[in-house]
């Protein structure tokens, strides 16, 4: 989910929150997947006729395109949701993650929210 659309739908805690959830779970996907690709290697020596092997291969394959997109994914969400965790601090009265939106603005690298310090009124940008 978008920065602002996240913000705006749950505000910033709980957006962050999921973010960090979503990228976990996309880590146990990759985790799970190579406990696959190692169940299929132990498998292997089991199979005997030519299908059973092909789909040990395809197993292997399958597993190996699917953990390497949840590593991928599970890196960037991640490292998104610190990024722009670290922009969270109200540079006034540091007060973290109490912030809402007032605006998005969309550039070629990415949005640039800006936002405003729910406890002290304070407005900065954040970029995503
Ligand atoms: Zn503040």
């Amino acid at each position: 989910m978008k920065l602002a659309e996240g913000i705006r739908k749950h505000g910033f805690r709980k957006w962050y929150e999921r973010e960090l959830l979503q990228s976990h779970a996309h880590m146990v996907l990759t985790f799970l997947c190579i406990i696959g690709i190692f169940a299929a290697f132990e498998a292997a020596s089991q199979f005997h006729t030519l299908q059973d092997k092909f789909v040990n291969i395809l197993t292997v394959l399958l597993c190996t395109g699917v953990g390497i997109w949840a590593l991928r994914r599970y890196l960037r969400l991640l490292a998104n949701a610190e990024a722009v965790a670290h922009q969270a601090d109200c540079p006034s009265c540091k007060a973290y993650g109490r912030l809402e939106l007032v605006q998005v603005q969309t550039q070629d690298d990415g949005d640039l929210v800006q936002v405003r310090c729910r406890k002290c009124g304070h407005g900065w940008h954040i970029s995503a």
